[in-house]
């Protein structure tokens, strides 16, 4: 298994093949200054209607000094020098709020916002805006349909200006409303020039950047109206004009603190207004040349706005109560983080919760300035604190298992595999690789390297990866052909789950743990990667296992409860009662011992009901009728497990059939556990169930079948506690069928044996078919399962069995005319009595392992009157087991071993078994 460093996160943060080559300017500054001015600091605890925010300074001061001696920020050149001739006042006087799409997605959501601005009593406060939601996606529509020469881009455009013209109708009125309008008609007055140019050309070329950041102009335009109108003096900036940025080879842009530092000073001495809204998303190049920070980047503005004021702190107002632990639209029971440090919601970012852009942390990590992450719907909600660890150290740090804050995904990944023996011990290669992916373009979201050097793998996004791979195979063509390299292989549609968590580094066990979730859920994983910072433990998986996985991980570490989804084949008798059983214990299971068991479906043979969330147990007949539909098992099986967000899922067979137990293996292998009553797999031919057991020994998954012998009596369970603690067993002897116990228990002679069959059928002791009990195969089966269990490898049919159905009987046409003739051969059973009983002796219909001669056998027997076997009364099935430790001594397990309840408390028993193999509390 191959633990690597793709890249240290602490110096990862550029983590792109592009960025490795060492081309461009990016400086590592670890830790930070001490804060400077802080005189202004104790009154500008953001309050109005958010008590929970006010974060004091003396908190914050304490917070940063721990933060300094723990953070390292990359940021290119941010010279403090520029603080000292700043006209901008600077400092925590400053509160930076980002206004993302959402918030400002309707008028009365823009007034809302205006309020939340206007109650922040600050003595100054910049706010970055977002394009109202969707605007972005439709401008970038618009160029693609110029760019196509599709005309239509006209009419996209129009929409937009029916949106931004229809809010500000809602929002503004007199002059105000005439000079936004007036302005938002130039601008697409103009944009229509433009489009048109690029629909001429068809290609956009250097304005495309230009184009989709309108939106971001006309929300803040507006927006400073809005604050205006409230009473708020408050000025609006054109971040072009001041945010500078360099454009990367990665696609990416790097701020240039100084310049813009210097823009701000100039923008500021033209508007020193205490109120500033400003554009999320756009900047200029050092050229003047307007640009973006690229998608979802108004998260960045604010962070750059941030770091450019020495802010307070920057709070992102979005549509969720902060960040959760994993994404809340994957993971139902994700839960709000109430902290989280730089790193960690750094990685958390970067590995795809998108509540937060990656690059946002940077600029604020140089000072240490919290972000706030906080939901405009739940201003109640205390939100998320970025950059803080105090309330971590209360709260969240008392769960058991928090050293992992939180998980997230990147989908649609294919991984490279680079393999070859050429490649150990050469020096270089790495690098060959790399150069040439960074070539390309690609960006490199992880790397995993075996030590043996044999492979080297990592991850890239999928649209990318066949360039990668064209590439690779160009440029290794020689060593292809030598033989160096045996191969560039893609494995495509993968998933990165990462697990993301400060307190990994120094607690042992974190990767165990999430392996073994990983495992039990039967989730194959294809490549590991932990950096020695140990902030996050990279996985690679099949997409397809991607919910079902990020659900197994996050419920391991942060649910104690085990969620297990059930389905449910043959509700009779048996299935009947363990539903009733299920439907009366399930509260307590899930209060007490946080066990979560959901049944998704019942099937029978003809119809089947199914259930997202689970059936409601007390009405499951009524749900059948109502919902009922046309049984079909393999449509079952796929609605029971495909459940993305439950990871276990079990199947309990309560039939006798064995076309049902046929389809276990392939229910194992998908990594479905299973449990039933059934023995039709157990006692079937010999091959097929090693193959099954082989299956499941390998797998994580379990095959659990207590009530094939006994009902509910632990004979199974006690047969393997025998054999795993190392005991052998000798002999097992036992009445494994409550009917025969019932018939010979009765049979002392006052009646003859046809009158006790009778008596046993009329009772409902017996089969429909009372030949079924009296051929023994029923008992030959649980023999065979008995034998299979302490090792012996016998067919059905090498047990002889002594049948209790007289040879002439076998062919009666009915269990009447059976039931008729039997009286004609009672003479044969009472012979049988009578001489057992002049011997002191009783019969008993028993069947027997015997495991040193390798052998089983079902027979009729007769035992002293003091021998155990005699003591029985009813339908009790009574099992001796002769081991080297139980020699003189047999163990006994005897009681009811027959019954729709104790069948099912079996069954159930089972189940709270499972539970706990998949991590219930004990
Ligand atoms: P905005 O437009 O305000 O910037 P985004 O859509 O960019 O909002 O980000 C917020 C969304 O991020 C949430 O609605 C949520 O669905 C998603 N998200 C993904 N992962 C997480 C996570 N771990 N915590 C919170 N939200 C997450
Ligand atoms: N409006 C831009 C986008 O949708 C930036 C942002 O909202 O963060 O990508
Ligand atoms: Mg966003």
């Amino acid at each position: 298994m191959a633990f690597s460093t793709p890249f240290s996160p602490t110096c990862g943060l550029f983590r792109n093949a592009s960025s490795m080559n060492g081309n461009e300017t990016e400086l590592f500054f670890l830790g930070a200054s001490r804060r400077r001015n802080c005189s202004h600091l104790t009154k500008s605890s953001f309050s109005g209607p958010f008590p929970q925010m006010s974060f004091g300074y003396n908190r914050i001061g304490e917070r940063r000094d721990y933060l300094n001696s723990h953070v390292c920020a990359s940021v290119s050149v941010l010279a403090d020098k520029s603080t000292e001739k700043a006209q901008v006042p600077k400092g925590e006087m400053w509160s930076v709020h980002k206004f993302g799409g959402t918030c400002v997605g309707t008028s009365e959501r823009i007034q809302n916002v205006a309020k939340i601005i206007v109650a922040d009593d600050s003595e100054r406060k910049l706010i970055v805006v977002s394009a109202m939601s969707k605007v972005t996606d439709m401008m970038y529509n618009v160029l693609d349909k110029a760019q196509s020469r599709d005309d239509s881009y006209v009419v996209a455009l129009d929409a937009v200006l029916e949106k931004y013209r229809n809010t500000a109708h809602e929002l503004l009125n007199g002059d105000d409303l005439a000079s936004f309008l007036s302005k938002l008609h130039d601008d697409i007055d103009k944009l229509k020039a433009l489009l048109y140019a690029i629909y001429i050309a068809g290609h956009a070329t250097d304005f495309s950047d230009n184009i989709v950041g309108h939106g971001e102009l006309w929300s803040a335009q507006m927006l400073s109206y809005v604050v205006r109108k409230l009473g708020q003096d408050c000025s609006w900036m054109d971040t072009r004009e001041v945010i500078i940025v360099n454009p990367t080879s990665s696609n990416q842009v790097d701020p240039d603190y100084e310049l813009s530092g210097k823009r701000l000073e100039e923008w500021f001495s033209r508007n020193p207004s205490k109120t500033i809204v400003a554009t999320g998303f756009i900047a200029s190049t050092p050229e003047n040349i307007p640009t973006t920070l690229k998608r979802d980047g108004s998260d960045f503005s604010a962070a750059i706005m941030g770091a450019l004021l020495r802010a307070r702190q920057v709070t992102i107002w979005t549509d969720v109560d902060g960040v959760y632990s994993a994404d809340p639209r994957k993971v139902s029971e994700a839960v709000i983080l109430s902290a989280l440090s730089y790193q960690e919601a750094w990685e958390m970012s970067y590995f795809g919760a998108n509540v937060l852009h990656p690059r946002t942390i940077i600029p604020v990590m140089r000072y240490n300035i919290p972000i706030i992450i906080r939901n405009i719907f739940n201003l109640h909600a205390p939100g998320t604190m970025i950059g803080g660890t105090s309330r971590e150290d209360n709260g969240d740090a008392q769960r058991l298992d928090s050293v992992v804050k939180g998980f997230a995904t990147i989908d649609n990944v294919a991984l490279v595999n680079v393999e070859g023996t050429g490649m150990a011990g050469v020096p270089g290669t790495a690098s060959a690789i790399f150069g040439t992916v960074k070539d390309v373009g690609a960006n490199v979201i992880m790397i995993s390297q075996a030590s043996s050097e044999h492979s080297v793998c990592f991850a890239v996004p999928e649209k990318e990866v066949n360039a990668v791979k064209e590439a690779l195979v160009s440029r290794f063509q020689q060593a292809l052909g030598a033989g160096r390299l045996s191969k560039v292989e893609v494995i495509p549609n993968c998933c990165i789950l990462a697990a993301v968590g400060q307190k990994m580094e120094s607690t042992p066990g974190v990767s165990a743990s999430l392996f073994n979730a990983l495992a039990k859920a039967n989730i194959n994983i294809r490549a590991i990667a932990q950096g020695c910072s140990e902030y996050n433990i990279t996985v690679v998986l099949k997409r397809e296992d991607c919910i079902r996985a990020l659900r197994a991980v996050h419920s391991r570490f942060y649910l104690s409860k085990t969620t297990i989804a059930m389905g449910i084949v043959g509700p009779g008798l048996i299935g009947a009662t363990l539903l009733e059983q299920l439907r009366d214990q399930a509260a307590i299971l899930k209060e007490e011992f946080n066990i979560d068991l959901r049944v998704m479906g019942i099937t029978g043979s003809r119809t089947m009901v199914l259930s997202d969330l689970g059936l409601d147990l007390s009405r499951w007949r009524e749900l059948q009728k109502e919902n009922g539909e046309v049984a079909d098992m393999e449509k079952f099986v796929q609605h029971v497990h495909g459940n993305q967000f439950i990871p276990n899922t079990v199947l309990v067979d309560c039939t006798a059939d064995s076309n049902v137990a046929s389809h276990y293996y392939e229910w194992l292998r998908k990594g479905i556990h299973v449990i039933t009553p059934n023995k039709k797999a157990n006692s079937g031919p010999l091959d097929q169930y090693l193959k099954l057991r082989a299956l499941q020994r390998q797998s994580y998954t379990h095959y659990f079948y207590e009530a094939t012998v006994g009902a509910g009596l632990p004979i199974v369970s006690t047969l393997r506690g025998l054999l795993e603690t190392g005991d052998r067993i000798l002999r097992i002897e036992g009445i494994f069928s409550g009917t025969l116990s019932y018939i010979f228990n009765t049979f002392k002679g006052e009646r003859a044996f046809s009158e006790v069959v009778a008596e046993a059928k009329e009772a409902g002791f017996t089969e429909p078919d009372p030949r079924d009990d009296l051929s023994g195969t029923d008992v030959a089966r649980k023999v065979i399962i008995l034998a299979r269990e302490s090792g012996l490898k016998l067919e059905l049919s090498d047990i002889p069995v002594e049948s209790l159905v007289p040879e002439p009987l076998k062919a009666s046409s009915s269990p009447e005319e059976f039931m008729q003739q039997l009286p004609k051969f009672d003479q044969d059973m009472a012979k049988k009595r009578s001489d057992a009983e002049s011997a002191g002796k009783v019969l008993r219909y028993v069947g027997v392992v015997d495991v040193v001669k390798d052998e089983g056998t079902v027979e009729l027997r007769s035992y002293k009157k003091d021998h155990p076997f005699a003591q029985l009364t009813g339908s009790d099935n009574i099992i001796a087991f002769t081991t080297t430790r139980y020699k003189d001594h047999p163990l006994i397990v005897l009681g009811p071993g027959a019954g729709a309840q104790v069948t099912a408390g079996g069954i159930f028993s089972d189940i709270l078994r499972l539970a706990s193999y998949l991590g219930a509390p004990s």
